[in-house]
């Protein structure tokens, strides 16, 4: 968690947007599972954070078994997310946003107006965060 202690923008995926909002405890593994539920609380207790939105690997996959030498396993696929949620929300990689102004802009832009399973339906989670939305 050492991007969290520095003062440097925190590195984001910006399809991670989505999943943070849907986050309950569940996830590829338990070091992934806590690892995702304290970076969420962090950002959630300083919503003027600065994020960087990212192509790259992010805070999110840096413990995730499917990261391979920094590279998502499913590259293709999450890249995908990525450009359909900055296209909604307005915003381009390396865009550099506070924390709460992305959830708050990828909640009302893609959550609450149904766009959310046209972007990433085909995710294997897809089933948990379909409960809600
Ligand atoms: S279905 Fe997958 S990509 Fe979409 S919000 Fe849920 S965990 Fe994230
Ligand atoms: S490595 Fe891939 S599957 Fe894992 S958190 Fe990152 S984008 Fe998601």
């Amino acid at each position: 968690m050492d991007h969290i202690k520095s003062s440097a923008p925190v590195a984001l995926r910006p399809h991670h947007g989505m999943c943070f909002h849907y986050y309950e405890g569940k996830g590829y593994d338990a070091e992934f599972t806590d690892q995702l539920g304290m970076l969420i609380e962090e950002l959630s207790r300083t919503p003027a954070r600065t994020v960087r939105l990212t192509a790259s690997s992010d805070a999110v996959c840096e413990n995730c078994p499917n990261n391979r030498s920094g590279v998502c396993a499913d590259l293709l696929k999450v890249a995908r997310y990525d450009k359909a949620v900055l296209d909604a929300c307005g915003l381009h990689f390396g865009d550099t946003v506070p924390y709460g102004v992305f959830l708050s802009l990828v909640k009302e832009r893609i959550l609450d107006a149904g766009l959310r399973r046209g972007i990433c339906g085909d995710c294997c989670w897809d089933h948990l965060c379909g409960r809600s939305r």
